[in-house]
């Protein structure tokens, strides 16, 4: 697949919705263990509240960039504490990135890209900090040398298979930056919450791409 269209867009943010909302309660019970027990209603609030900006659309939005704005408006508006405006950021970062109707591989190595500066220039966090940087950054890795297959797919399948085996590589670390590094030693033995619906939402990508 060398393209995916504004549809795909729509699809996938429609699609993460669906999931973060199945994923509600893991994502709370993670946070309930090492935060304060809100990542998945924080979440889930927010991507319903895009569902409702995107069925509430007078006229169809035209592209990437426009669906991946509305997502970061609505999330910083709508869900509070840490990972609204990292979130927030990521998306705004990536609507830059992908101002057209299509994208082909290399724009979506640009967005995972432009999301996760997004999220590292707000939160100041990096690899081994057991936030969701540590799905991001190796989904990054991972999309770019994907890319030179020139397949959109491709690079988001490439995306989503590191930002999952990078949340689950966050379950032993201590965790140095946001509520749960509160914790100090007793963070370890958890995947980090964000960590995790990061994971769900490029998966989601890929679900979409496929459907
Ligand atoms: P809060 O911690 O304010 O209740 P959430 O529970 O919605 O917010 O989100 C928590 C997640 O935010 C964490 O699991 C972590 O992945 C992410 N996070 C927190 N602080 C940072 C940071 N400085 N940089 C990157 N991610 C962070
Ligand atoms: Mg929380
Ligand atoms: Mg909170």
């Amino acid at each position: 697949m060398t393209e995916l269209d504004v549809g795909w867009a729509e699809r996938w943010i429609r699609q993460a919705a669906s999931d973060l909302k199945a994923g509600r309660d893991e994502l709370t019970e993670l946070d309930r263990r090492i935060g304060d027990g809100d990542h998945g209603n924080n979440m889930d609030r927010g991507f319903t509240a895009v569902v409702a900006k995107l069925d509430g659309q007078a006229e169809p939005l035209e592209t990437v960039g426009q669906v991946l704005k509305l997502v970061a408006t609505t999330l910083m508006s709508t869900v509070g504490g840490a990972s609204g405006p990292l979130y927030g950021t990521a998306f705004l970062r990536a609507s830059k990135v992908v101002d057209q109707a299509t994208a082909d591989a290399g724009h979506l190595v640009s967005l995972v890209e432009a999301a996760t500066e997004g999220i590292v220039a707000r939160g100041r966090a990096h690899v081994g900090e057991k936030t969701m940087v540590d799905a991001w950054q190796p989904a990054v890795e991972a999309a770019e040398s994907a890319a030179e297959s020139g397949d959109a797919l491709a690079v988001l399948r490439a995306a989503a298979e590191a930002a999952e085996a990078g949340a689950v590589a966050t379950v032993p670390l201590v965790a140095t930056k946001g509520r749960a590094s509160y914790l100090g030693e007793r963070s370890a033995g958890t995947e980090d919450p964000g960590a995790r619906s990061t994971a769900m939402l490029l998966a989601a990508a890929v679900t979409a791409a496929e459907g």
